[in-house]
């Protein structure tokens, strides 16, 4: 971390024009909630619940989770925490669970779509966390989730647990936000039906983009064919953005685009107003959203996506560079 950015820690992440940006860090091992503090990052935006499972030599059970989650809301010292439940499967595989075979894991049988096909291990996850979280505040959201059907599975396995802990008194969490991963296109045609439903929207820009696309996520032959800063993408991104703000459901993205400062300087331009992103891009983005104005980028950016651009990187980059 550079000593320049050291000197931001303890200013607000504002835009010239006064507009207040949450910056929020992806997290997955304690060793992150240092950084939490260190950079000063509003909160947790994605805690990936999967990383811990992946370290172990064996699936830990709800004792040991439940302590895990008590040292992740005791580490994050008062700032929010969104939990996001395992994201097992495609590009994340547990060693001790063997290999699986499939032809396109990444389109696979991951994420909600083995938690909701092995609930006994979704709902102790859940308790552990409604456990951990007692007397504050669980923010949990499911990963993948493709049909609004999952999410009111997922829900009721949530408040199952709910009732479960409640009969036997023991104590639960002040409140709790039930939030949506949104990375599979699908439910952009579901979106009336999502909003009714959720307190909260987490895009997961990595993966929509790769199924938006059809574009593997980790394929290096494919990594300069697409690029996120086309016109397409970020009107879709506008789009959810702007439609969520209508609903009232607070809507952040967590996917790594929103790391890089070019990047996070258009999706503020299209509306968003809270990012989740890894740690060490913090100081450079609180960086560069002091040095931005919201209005000029939006206005720009408004023109520019009339028409379907491949990339609009460079004339991005020109802008930034003649507005400071
Ligand atoms: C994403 O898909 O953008 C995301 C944040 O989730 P992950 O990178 O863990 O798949
Ligand atoms: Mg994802």
């Amino acid at each position: 971390q550079k000593a320049e950015y050291a000197a931001l820690k303890d200013v607000p992440a504002r835009t010239r024009d006064r507009i207040d940006i949450s910056l929020n860090i992806n997290a997955g091992l304690l060793v992150d909630f240092a950084r939490l503090h260190e950079i000063g990052a509003d909160g947790v935006g994605l805690y990936r619940t999967e990383v811990p499972f992946m370290v172990r030599a064996d699936f830990p059970d709800v004792a040991i989770q439940r302590a895990l989650y008590a040292k992740v809301i005791a580490q994050a010292g008062g700032k929010p925490v969104v939990f996001r439940t395992l994201d097992i499967g495609g590009d994340k595989v547990l060693p001790y669970w063997g290999e699986s075979h499939e032809e396109n894991p990444a389109m696979g049988w991951r994420a909600i779509r083995m938690s909701l096909d092995r609930p006994a291990l979704l709902r102790q996850q859940l308790r552990a966390l409604l456990q951990a979280c007692a007397g504050v505040e669980l923010n949990v959201m499911f990963p993948m989730v493709a049909d609004v059907l999952e999410f009111d599975r997922a829900r009721t396995l949530l408040d199952l647990e709910r009732r479960y802990l409640r009969a036997r008194d023991i104590p639960l969490p002040r409140r709790v936000n039930v939030g949506v991963m949104f990375e599979v296109p699908s439910l952009f045609l579901q979106m009336e039906e999502l909003l009714a439903r959720v307190d909260f929207v987490s895009i997961g820009s990595n993966d929509l983009f790769q199924f938006l696309y059809a574009c593997d996520r980790g394929n290096p032959a494919l990594s300069a064919r697409y690029d996120v800063l086309s016109a397409p993408f970020l009107s879709f991104l506008r789009t959810i953005c702007r439609r969520c703000d209508a609903a009232g459901v607070s809507v952040s993205l967590c996917g790594e685009m929103a790391g890089r400062p070019l990047e996070a300087l258009a999706l503020i331009g299209i509306g968003f107003r809270r990012l989740s992103i890894p740690p060490p891009a913090v100081g450079p983005v609180k960086e560069m959203v002091r040095a931005m104005h919201v209005g000029e980028v939006t206005g720009y950016l408004d023109a520019l996506l009339r028409t379907p651009h491949h990339s609009i990187r460079n004339r991005l980059k020109a802008f930034a560079r003649d507005h400071g």
